[in-house]
């Protein structure tokens, strides 16, 4: 009687399982489980109080709050605790531990490929965005392959015949003034490039795009407007024609500058544009499910956390700087679309490479 009794109750549950099963099934879309593009954004030396503070002081909704898996990153380069941009780079775009102002090279400066050449290889289009010259080490780090981050006019040689497909930042005076003469702007055009030197108007039916928009680094937000919301639209409008998928890394460069400077209202402005240019990155993930968005840092700048201000009590903040160069706090890693589960725990920088290369199928 007991055993005739457990066997209708279990087939009562296994009908309602199955008929909830099918129920989910002809309602959701299956979610892809590999990732056919990816975005990854990096606000350089921005740590969790840089994020926290994004919060506070914007008046939008924040578009970090839009992320389900966030992770941790241990960022300390290959000969130092504290890393600088190069090494924190190098180990997105290559996967390795390297010394500080290594850019795409080993510790034994030999050069490693980056993802964008992996990646190129397997018919991906690719592209690169920066707020400082695109020579800078963070962009650098994913095209170019010098001992020292400071070879500016070396690591700029390496882009008109790179694997990149699409760029945009400042940085023009390494590719047009050169201490060796040669017109790399020319050399661009040679490579089925359209540039760019006066603004982010395009040449939409251009095989490859670039933009260089200022001298040296981009201005900074009092002048430079929606420039990076704006290029990384560009970017993903040109790109996402490639039938094959494509890799674009956005990098917030001034984020890191306003930290070095102890100047909360620089590192403000350059946090929410950042948030901005996110949501840009989401929106497009949101209409194209098989995108994967990745934001992290290579490492925080500032020592930077949000105080209590001794006449508010805990009712005020006061943004404080504890140094005015980079410290060794691990730093969030935020992450939505295919393949985003496996940026959960806690792990070394160099491994946010294979998780993406991972999340490809
Ligand atoms: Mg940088
Ligand atoms: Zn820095």
């Amino acid at each position: 009687m007991k055993s005739i009794r457990s066997l209708i109750l279990i087939s009562v549950i296994l009908f309602s399982c199955n008929e909830k099963e099918v129920h989910t099934t002809t309602e959701e879309p299956t979610a892809p489980t590999s990732a056919k593009n990816i975005i990854l954004l990096i606000g350089d030396g921005m740590g969790l109080s840089e994020v926290s503070a994004s919060q506070f002081y914007n008046e939008n909704p924040s578009n970090f709050d839009r992320f389900p898996v966030i992770g941790l990153s241990k960022t300390s380069a290959s000969d130092n605790l504290i890393t600088d941009s190069a090494a924190g780079a190098t180990a997105f775009a290559s996967g390795i531990k390297t010394y500080n102002g290594a850019i795409g090279v080993n510790p034994d400066t030999i050069a490693v490929p980056t993802i964008i050449e992996n990646l190129s290889a397997k018919e991906f289009a690719t592209g690169v965005i920066a707020t400082s010259s695109i020579t800078h080490a963070t962009p650098a780090s994913f095209y170019a392959h010098v001992k020292s981050r400071s070879l500016y006019e070396d690591i700029a040689a390496f882009l008109p015949t790179s694997e990149v497909d699409f760029f945009a930042g400042g940085g023009l005076q390494f590719f047009n003034k050169r201490e060796d003469k040669t017109d790399l702007i020319a050399l661009f055009e040679d490579n089925k490039f359209h540039i760019d030197t006066t603004g982010l108007n395009g040449k939409p039916s251009a095989e490859k795009q670039g933009f260089l928009l200022a001298q040296n680094a981009m201005p900074t937000m009092e002048t430079r407007g929606d420039f990076l919301p704006k290029a990384t639209q560009l970017a993903l409008d040109q790109l996402s024609k490639n039938e094959q998928g494509f890799f674009l890394v956005v990098e917030g460069s001034q984020i890191d500058w306003g930290g070095h400077d102890n100047d909360a209202t620089y590192l403000i402005a350059e946090l929410i544009d950042f948030d901005t240019t996110i949501g840009v990155a989401l929106d497009f993930a949101e209409k194209n499910s098989e995108t994967l968005v990745i934001v992290t840092a290579d490492h925080e700048t500032g020592g930077f956390t949000l105080s209590s201000d001794e006449r508010g009590g805990y009712n005020k903040i006061k943004p404080t700087f504890s140094t005015d160069g980079h410290s060794a706090t691990m730093v969030p890693v935020f992450a939505k679309g295919p393949g985003a589960s496996a940026f959960g725990g806690v792990y070394q920088n160099n491994a946010i490479y294979q998780k993406m290369m991972d999340a490809i199928k």
